[in-house]
């Protein structure tokens, strides 16, 4: 799937295709402090469908299991794996997904969480890449057929506005298969909100798709 770029204006500026297998969402927030721009005035009803969750294109219609095996790369700094264990006991209070540390089997659910550099050119760009992620599904057909799920989310610690507990929660929920949502109250807003909280709405599309 297209991943979106938001400006400052908080509009799709562009987007980029994902690679065949992975489904890996770069993710930015604006590279000024000014968060004037912030004109969304999001309705007052809960339910209604627009602020739903989606979910990966690549995990619709999976039937994935609900624990994953997860563990970090050697260069991953303490700071960065303090911000994913918060992220990941945040999924695991949702009693929907049971995330345990390890390296699962390759027919079992795996989530590696990593660091990257990534600088942009701050004088020109709008938007700063904080981190990625997603999902990346494996399907074996025949005999011993299984799918799972062998995901990624990383931080980009060039910029140190990257290691926080919000971009982790973001980055895991783009490995469990969400995708961007347009609501700020979502951790699946794009333009990081500091949202630590999963949103109703990000706790139904989990279910949508582990609850099948
Ligand atoms: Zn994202």
């Amino acid at each position: 799937m297209p991943a979106t770029w938001l400006t400052e204006a908080q509009q799709m500026i562009t987007s980029h295709q994902a690679t065949q297998s992975s489904d890996q969402t770069a993710d930015t927030t604006s590279s000024t402090t000014s968060s004037s721009a912030s004109s969304s005035t999001s309705t007052s009803s809960t339910t209604a469908s627009s602020d739903a969750t989606p979910i990966e294109s690549n995990v619709q219609g999976k039937t994935l299991a609900t624990t994953y095996y997860y563990h970090f790369k050697d260069n991953v700094p303490t700071a960065v794996r303090q911000e994913f264990e918060r992220a990941v006991a945040t999924y695991n209070q949702t009693g929907i997904v049971k995330l345990v540390a390890g390296t699962g089997t390759t027919k079992q659910n795996q989530i590696t969480f990593f660091v990257y550099h990534k600088a942009v050119d701050q004088q020109t760009a709008q938007t700063i890449e904080l981190g990625y992620g997603g999902p990346n599904i494996i399907e074996q057909t025949g005999w011993g057929a299984y799918t799972a799920n062998h995901a990624k989310a990383g931080i980009n610690v060039d910029y140190s506005a990257s290691i926080k507990q919000s971009v982790a929660t973001h980055e895991l929920g783009h490995a469990l298969g969400l995708d961007h949502s347009t609501s700020t109250t979502s951790v699946m807003y794009p333009v990081d909100q500091g949202v630590t909280t999963l949103s109703t709405a990000d706790i139904n599309a989990l279910k949508s798709i582990y609850q099948n």
